[in-house]
């Protein structure tokens, strides 16, 4: 594995840290409704959101030293509208997975082009590009058969919402990836149909989109960094934008990162997977990003 030298100094991530999520750019070229980095209507201001350079990306990336078995995790938005993912790509040294809709320009021959696939070749119970399906935005008929040319190379499967509202298409697709040798998984669904709420809260009050009470303390296990390489202590603070609740940047020569229980006012905007019951990266299940603590606890 390439190993790019480093000025910042480094920082070690604490060992029960579960989750590195980098956002590399909130833009997409689907346009889903129901996209949750908008789920308190108030974030995407794509013209206002500094993206950071590749070559700081990739110094800012490669002084982190992660936990054992703990990969970054390139997200977005889409990660593969942010040009430089390539070079980043080649320039990394630690285990990377994508989540992705596999936009059109993400071709067999571009990651063959890439000096290494070591990024990719991670033991993990699951692909670890996960190439998203999106109803009525993209095409699974066309996605798989991409999957299935990139799979001769790379760790990487089709994943769908399970959405209760058409199981027929979710089976249909499940066999069509079957047939064509593909991986496809389902993931739980987290909202409210028909009456019924899907998802398992372990705190069922936090994602009502309005801060609901005074303050809280909240720890999280799981580091989101924004496009600009802000990191925040959950996700609500990062699609909002809470530049005044972020941890540092990652760019920031003195940044230190720590779990700790920290304030929070926001309590009510929370973001689903920070507050759901779910699987962990070992996909052992009970597991939920953040613990917190109420006044009255
Ligand atoms: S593909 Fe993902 S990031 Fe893009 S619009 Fe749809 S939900 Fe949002
Ligand atoms: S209480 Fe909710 S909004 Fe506040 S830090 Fe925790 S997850 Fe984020």
């Amino acid at each position: 594995m390439i190993q790019s030298a480093t000025k910042l100094p480094k920082i070690v991530l604490p060992r029960d840290t579960d989750y590195i999520g980098v956002y590399l750019t909130n833009r997409c070229f689907l346009t889903c409704a129901y996209c949750i980095t908008n789920y308190n209507q108030q974030f995407i201001n794509i013209k206002g959101f500094r993206e950071l350079e590749p070559s700081e990306w990739i110094e800012a990336l490669n002084r982190l030293e992660l936990p054992p078995g703990i990969p970054l995790t390139f997200q977005g938005g889409e990660p593969f509208i942010y040009k430089g993912i390539w070079e980043i790509l080649d320039n990394i040294r630690h285990k990377v997975d994508i989540l992705t809709a596999l936009p059109p320009a993400v071709t067999a021959d571009k990651f063959k082009q890439l000096k290494s696939l070591d990024w990719n070749k991670r033991d993990a119970p699951y692909p670890t590009i996960r190439v998203s399906f999106h109803k009525d935005q993209n095409d699974y008929k066309q996605l798989i058969p991409r999957v299935k040319e990139l799979q001769e190379f790379l760790k990487i499967g089709v994943f769908h919402i399970d959405h209760p509202a058409y199981p027929d298409t979710i089976h249909e697709i499940r066999e069509y990836a079957k047939k064509h040798g593909v991986e496809f998984r389902t993931k739980v669904f987290l909202g409210e149909y028909q009456g019924k709420v899907y998802a398992r809260y372990r705190y069922p009050d936090a994602c009502g989109h309005k801060p609901i009470r005074g303050n809280v303390k909240c720890r999280n296990t799981v580091f989101p960094i924004g496009p600009n390489g802000m990191i925040y202590k959950c996700h609500s603070d990062l699609y909002a934008q809470r530049a005044d609740q972020a941890l540092g940047n990652i760019t920031d020569p003195n940044l230190k990162l720590e779990n700790k229980y920290r304030d929070c006012a926001y309590y009510g905007t929370c973001i689903p997977c920070d507050v759901k019951i779910k699987t962990n990266h070992l996909q052992m299940d009970g597991y939920t990003s953040v613990d917190i603590i109420f006044e009255e606890d």
